[in-house]
């Protein structure tokens, strides 16, 4: 029987499988493809560099173990990064530039304008001493990895905040974006890893700021003519976590600041860690370059908990909190509160305080009153924005092309699915969904509207469209 490199390594697997956790086995090696045998040489194809530095770590010697059973003592192992572009995918990260692009782009870029002015200007700020001085890093230490639970959600988020921790400017996680939804932990996760750092380098100057209070002071440092102080200020910092930098967009002096302060810290080995509600490729009125910046290291994505999670989220919560809860309270309350860990939390907050003041007993009718709160409340706050991303993300495109101007039927009907539901779930306009969902204007919003509609009576395939993305959004 001729061996294969598929047989090779379902033999590996099978070893592998025996000597770890089901979930790591799952996480690491599941996705892995074994494409050739050559030269007693096994390559196999990880979805990134991330996957590999992580093998690397932590599994190189199982690896190297299973591998010698097969092959014997020359037997080598060959990595090969998938470069695609993964996103839109089900996978739970994406690093979208290989790192052999990288110091190409970075030689293209490297900034000239403010660091020639820098250098003649020797520079007001770094008085001498100003390393002394202790600049409070403004981290929360109650957000810290011991209580940011692990699950499938937020896997590789989790890891690559440690990988970042445990060696800051060190991996190629530089800068490391954690995007995702409302309520998912990006700003509890961003804190851990600076929490991290400084507990494991307390020499290290960490710095946590939302971009909306860096703006802030950017625009103070203007009015008060030390706009270099302020440059010159975030330039010393060693970690900095900047958290919500969608808030940039359409700030054009903010981000022309903020690509200036990212080149040099990135440029000097300095970690940068950003948060957003947005993958960088949905994110509108951000400047190229401060995107392609965005996506020079890993883009780890915070994904909806699965019920499991959701469970352990809200049982650690008790548990640090002292109160005991029937089960079929708690899993009711992480059955039905999905999409938002921040209100998965608000509920069972409520549900205590409910019961305390009232001295009630907990029970599911307490829990469902609290619950329907909560729900209704999400309900309210689906955006525009999200509608057209749940609606891209169904239909695999992305939310430019849905908004694009092409009369292609699919993506025609995509566009109207997006505007049926802005109306129907949200307080806005006609006229205001057409110009959040591709410029188009109110009679074009209205004729989508009665054409769903219409399709939806007609065509099996479309309503079951309208059923699928009604549950998505919803929920
Ligand atoms: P975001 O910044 O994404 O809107 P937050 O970081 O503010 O979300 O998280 C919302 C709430 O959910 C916080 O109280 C946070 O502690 C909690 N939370 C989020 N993810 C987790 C997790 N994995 N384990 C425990 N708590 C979490
Ligand atoms: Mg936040």
């Amino acid at each position: 029987m001729s061996i294969t490199a598929q047989s090779v390594w379902n033999n590996c697997l099978l070893f592998i499988k025996d000597n770890i956790q089901p979930q790591a086995y799952k996480t690491w090696f599941e996705p892995i493809v074994a494409v050739k045998l050559a030269d007693n040489a096994l390559s196999i194809q990880v979805p990134s560099k991330f996957f590999y530095e992580w093998l690397e770590e932590h599994y190189v010697k199982l690896l190297k173990v299973s591998l010698t059973k097969e092959l014997g003592d020359t037997a080598k192992l060959v990595y090969i990064i998938k470069m695609e572009n993964t996103y839109g995918n089900k996978q739970p990260f994406t690093e979208k530039i290989p790192s052999s692009n990288r110091s190409a782009v970075k030689s293209q870029d490297v900034d000239v304008p403010l660091n020639n002015k820098n250098r003649e200007l020797r520079n007001p700020f770094i008085i001498p001493g100003i390393r002394n001085v202790k600049i409070e890093s403004q981290l929360n230490p109650n957000y810290n990895f011991d209580n940011f639970l692990e699950g499938d959600s937020n896997r590789l988020a989790r890891s690559a905040g440690l990988a970042v921790s445990a060696k800051p400017g060190g991996t190629s996680f530089n800068p490391l974006l954690i995007f995702g939804g409302v309520g998912l932990g990006k700003t509890h996760l961003a804190h851990a890893i600076g929490v991290d750092i400084k507990d494991k380098y307390p020499e290290k100057t960490v710095l946590y700021i939302s971009a909306e209070k860096f703006t802030q002071q950017y625009i103070d440092s203007v009015k008060k003519n030390n706009r270099n102080d302020f440059i010159h200020f975030y330039q010393l910092i060693d970690v900095l976590v900047i958290d919500d930098v969608q808030f940039l967009s359409g700030k054009s002096g903010t981000q022309d600041v903020f690509f200036h302060i990212f080149n040099h810290l990135h440029q000097n080995g300095k970690q940068v860690i950003l948060t957003s509600d947005k993958a960088p490729v949905d994110m509108q009125d951000i400047e190229q370059r401060l995107l392609s910046r965005f996506k020079w290291g890993l883009s780890a994505e915070l994904q909806t908990p699965d019920f499991e999670t959701r469970v352990s989220i809200l049982k650690n919560k008790l548990y640090r909190d002292g109160v005991e809860m029937p089960e079929d309270i708690i899993n009711y309350v992480a059955k039905n509160i999905k999409s938002n860990i921040r209100e998965l939390e608000g509920a069972i907050i409520s549900l205590i305080a409910q019961s305390s003041f009232n001295k009630k007993e907990v029970n599911i009718e307490l829990a469902k009153q609290v619950v329907e709160k909560f729900v209704k409340n999400t309900k309210r706050e689906v955006s525009i924005d999200y509608i057209q991303k749940i609606v891209s993300d169904y239909f695999q495109m992305d939310v430019d092309t849905l908004q694009s101007k092409t009369r292609k039927r699919h993506i025609v009907q995509a566009r109207q699915l997006a505007m049926f539901f802005a109306k129907k779930l949200t307080k806005a306009s006609l006229a205001s969904i057409g110009s959040q969902i591709g410029k188009r204007d109110h009679a074009t919003v209205l004729h989508a509207c009665k054409t769903v509609d219409n399709l939806s009576a007609t065509d099996k395939q479309f309503k079951k469209y309208v059923e699928d993305l009604t549950k998505k959004l919803t929920v």
